[in-house]
Formats: C-alpha cells, sequence, structure tokens
C-alpha cells in the first residue's frame, strides 16, 4: 500500500497494476482524504455497512421533553446526507440488513416455542412439531444422491423425444444438471408454474383439513367441540429447491384456546403428526379449466413430520435458527433471476404497441438475455406465456414470473403463534431510545423530531460503495472474531475444562 501511495504521489502507474485499477485507486484515495470522510465513513459503520443505503436529506433533534432542550442534532450537508440502512431480508441484496431480519426472526420462532418476548413460557409445554411439505414431481430431474448414481434404470429405455429414462451420472455438488428435467419436452412446464402460483393456497387449504377434519377426527370430537378445546397456530417459512419448485417449512403447535388453560389428554404431538400427514395427503387445489387444461394440484409424496421436544433449550434454538435460516433468501437458490421482468409502464400486458418503454412486449429485458439455465429459462417462459391467458389473470404470473411463478410470502405465520416482526422492531427502537435518554441523562422522555426527506437509494458512487462493502467486511469479520473468542470461553468455563 506504501508503495502504490508513493507511486500516486509520483504520479505513475505501478508496473503491476491495470490502467482500470489505477484509476479505481486514485478514486479511492481521493475519497478517504476528503474532508467530509470521517463523518461518512462513522455513518456507513452506524447502518453496519448497509448495502443499499436510503440517503436522507434534512435534520434530526433529540429533545427533551421535560426541558424542551436540544440535546443532539444531526443535519444532512450537500456532500453528506443522512443514511438509514435499507432494511431488507434478503441476503442476496443486503448481508447485514438481512442479518438483522433473520435474527429478528430467530427471536419470532424461538419465542413461539420456548416463550418470552411477550409470550407466556407455558407455550414450551404445549404439542408441537416440525414439518416440511414438498412438491410433487412434475417430471423425472437430475439428482444428486450420496450413494451413486442420478437415476439408475437398467431397462428404462428412452422417452419418445429418444432421451434416455436413465441417468448413471454421479452430479457434484455444484452440477447446475441437479433439479434439471431428463427431458425438458416432458416435463410438465405448465404444471410446475401454476403449482408454485397455488403454493399459497394449497397451504391454506392444508390447514383448513387439519384444523377442521384432521385433528377432531383424531380426537374423536366434533368440529365445533373441537374449536372449544384446542387452537392450531403455525409459523412457516418457503424455500425454493433447486428444480424451481417451492416448498414449506413449519412449526404447528397446539394451545388451548385461553391463555393458562389446559389441553385435553389427546392432545400430544403425535395427533398432530397424525393429522398432518392425513392432510397433507389429502389437501388439493384444482385450478380453473383453461385452454391449456386443467390441474389438479396436491402435495409431493414426501412429508416429513417430527416432534419439537418441550424441555431443553437446545431444541427451541435450533428448530429456530433451522427456520429462520430460509428467511433471508427468496427465489435465487433455484437459479433465476432476482428481479421482476415485466414492464412497468404496462404492468407487463404490452397492450397494443402503445407502451414506449417496452415496445409492446411487455417485458423490461427481453428473455433472451437473462443469463439462466434453460431449465429456469423454460420456467420463466412459460409463467410468462401463461400470464397473457385471461383464465390465469387473479395469479398475477407476469408479476411472479422471476420468481417461476411463486407471489407468495417468504415467512408467514398464524395470529396465536408468537410475538410479531413490528414489536420486536418497536422493542429494539425502544432500547435505543432507552440508551440515548441515559446517555443523555434527561429529565423527561427522549423525543425525536425530525424533518427529512427522501434523497435517493444506494452510495453516491462505485468508489464509495467498494468502501463500504470493506467496511461490512470488516465488520462481519470483528463479529466472527468475537463470536469464536465467545464460544472458547465458555468451552473454557465449561465441565470441558474440569474434565482436564
Ligand atoms: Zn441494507
Ligand atoms: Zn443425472
Ligand atoms: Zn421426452
Ligand atoms: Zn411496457
Amino acid at each position: 500500500m506504501e508503495q502504490d501511495v508513493l507511486h500516486l504521489v509520483l504520479g505513475d502507474r505501478p508496473p503491476d497494476m491495470t490502467a482500470a485499477e489505477w484509476a479505481d485507486f486514485g478514486r479511492w484515495l481521493e475519497r478517504i482524504t476528503a474532508p467530509d470522510y470521517r463523518r461518512w465513513e462513522t455513518d456507513v459503520r452506524r447502518i453496519e455497512g448497509c448495502a443499499h443505503p436510503v440517503r436522507l436529506a434534512g435534520s434530526v433533534l433529540l429533545v427533551d421533553s421535560a426541558t424542551g432542550e436540544i440535546l443532539h442534532e444531526l443535519t444532512s450537508d450537500k456532500h453528506a446526507p443522512l443514511m438509514v440502512p435499507c432494511g431488507n431480508r434478503r441476503r442476496a441484496w443486503c448481508a447485514p440488513c438481512s442479518r438483522v431480519y433473520q435474527w429478528d426472526t430467530w427471536h419470532l420462532v424461538k419465542a413461539g416455542l420456548a416463550g418470552g418476548k411477550g409470550v407466556p413460557a407455558s407455550v414450551s409445554t404445549h404439542p408441537r412439531v416440525l414439518l416440511t411439505l414438498t412438491a410433487p414431481s412434475f417430471g423425472p430431474v437430475h439428482t444428486r444422491s450420496a450413494d451413486g448414481a442420478c437415476r439408475p434404470r437398467r431397462d428404462g429405455g428412452e422417452c419418445e423425444h429418444g432421451i434416455p429414462s436413465a441417468c448413471w451420472m454421479r452430479h457434484a455438488a455444484e452440477d447446475p444438471l441437479i433439479g434439471a428435467p431428463l427431458c425438458a419436452a416432458c416435463y410438465d412446464y405448465a404444471g410446475a408454474v401454476l403449482w408454485n402460483a397455488h403454493a399459497g393456497r394449497l397451504w391454506s387449504r392444508f390447514t383448513d383439513v387439519v384444523r377442521r377434519q384432521e385433528l377432531p377426527r383424531a380426537a374423536g370430537v366434533s368440529k365445533a367441540e373441537f374449536a372449544r378445546l384446542a387452537c392450531l397456530s403455525f409459523v412457516k417459512v418457503a424455500e425454493f429447491q433447486r428444480r424451481g419448485l417451492v416448498h414449506f417449512h413449519a412449526v404447528m403447535r397446539l394451545d388451548p384456546p385461553e391463555q393458562g388453560g389446559a389441553l385435553p389428554d389427546w392432545a400430544d404431538h403425535e395427533i398432530i403428526a397424525a393429522s398432518a400427514r392425513r392432510a397433507a395427503s389429502r389437501a388439493r387445489v384444482v385450478t380453473c379449466p383453461s385452454r391449456v387444461g386443467q390441474w389438479n394440484l396436491t402435495w409431493g409424496a414426501q412429508v416429513d413430520v417430527r416432534p419439537i421436544p418441550e424441555t431443553g433449550d437446545g431444541s427451541a434454538d435450533k428448530v429456530a435458527a433451522y427456520i429462520a435460516k430460509y428467511v433471508t433468501k427468496a427465489a435465487e437458490e433455484s437459479g433465476t433471476v432476482d428481479f421482476p421482468l415485466y414492464c412497468k409502464g404496462c404492468r407487463g400486458t404490452g397492450l397494443a404497441r402503445v407502451c414506449h418503454h417496452c415496445g409492446g412486449t411487455g417485458l423490461r429485458i427481453p428473455l433472451s438475455a437473462l443469463r439462466v439455465s434453460s431449465h429456469v429459462r423454460e420456467f420463466i417462459t412459460t409463467a410468462w406465456r401463461l400470464g397473457r391467458l385471461p383464465e390465469f389473470r387473479d395469479l398475477k404470473l407476469r408479476r411472479w414470473a422471476h420468481q417461476l411463478g411463486y407471489g407468495g410470502h417468504f415467512s408467514t405465520k398464524s395470529r396465536a403463534y408468537s410475538t410479531t416482526l413490528t414489536t420486536l422492531r418497536a422493542a429494539r427502537a425502544n432500547y435505543r431510545a432507552d440508551q440515548l435518554s441515559k446517555r443523555f441523562n434527561t429529565a423527561g422522555k427522549l423525543i425525536v423530531d425530525s424533518d427529512l426527506r427522501f434523497v435517493g437509494t444506494g452510495y453516491a458512487s462505485k468508489t464509495e460503495e467498494q468502501i463500504a462493502e470493506g467496511i461490512r467486511d470488516a465488520i462481519a469479520e470483528n463479529r466472527r472474531i468475537a463470536r469464536e473468542a465467545l464460544a472458547d470461553l465458555r468451552w473454557r468455563e465449561s465441565d470441558h475444562w474440569e474434565v482436564e
């Protein structure tokens, strides 16, 4: 680095730097030596190096409500707007903000299992299961099996398109073929897109069947009586599989109808598990009839249900981490793009060639320009084509083509399950306000009086973006080191130490 600075002072490019790197380096040096840099860097650290911060202009005053005294003032100036984090859920978009979201979800799921955050500790004694529901098959795809070939079929023959029905390859974990069909012409892309588009409805149908039919039947009581004795709550997250279909992980819990009440004897995790399995095999959604056909959509045969034990913090922690892991992802696991493809000018209709944004295609960019696998391209193209049919208007398939038809939320919960993300965020804001009150030693309540307007999103230049990325990485690295040090300390304090 020192060598590089010398070169800069001398104004000649070092031999091992390209012209572009040299120019980058000059811009970087210019930025970090600017008079406002220190303040800017403090700001970026405060928002933990958020990848797409919101820039605001105006001022924020911290006022003591008792005395009216202005304790602190933050004002933007032309070169240094105030920055707030983007708050995005998706890791691919902003790692620091997605971490906050993930952490909140962890607390939310954990509170529903072990209590806390306003949820009574008695929930930890309620029966609950961890459930995974998958999509059915829409044609054979390449898979990765731990102990052998992909699809070993000795007498498999071939399909009508002349493609062998067997695959003797052992696919590596990163092989892009995994999840792609053996024969694209045989694969039911329309069915797969419509399945994704109806997955949310299929989930509602499923919970309805569990609640109103399977649980009352298994308990030997009427529907109405069941509702008086117990209620079912859940939290679920959606995950995209490599084959482009969504599936769900969920916690389902049985509660007494009133807080502090008792559950009947039959209410255990086995009754939830058995009812969920039966409901999964029975629930279905039939698509509306269309010129391309009609589909009877069900869950796949792979249904996984396991009890979450009553005691032991570990199990609640683990399940919460397992569920929270998925909330920072969108459809990118399937290899698709992470932005909508429809033209915003005409909402994807491309009507009558009047839209000057897209020239009547309805597309933001041509589908042929997408850098995706042929499987994903086929998925997107099918969603786009089906999106034109009036029969499927409700499904907004063009709006959700980039998510392969899935337009549902990536995490949802029933009201009774736990606290809410909004409550957790409010608690965090209150905590911060308390800390500030303490720091300024206020007589009354701390009032935040802001007068702000939106300036833009993201950083002002590519150089700032790169510096912020460095700060983000440094914060993450510090966290990792702190976590390891803490784990080490715990280990030393634990029995391991004494045993040795
Ligand atoms: Zn962010
Ligand atoms: Zn294969
Ligand atoms: Zn075929
Ligand atoms: Zn348009």
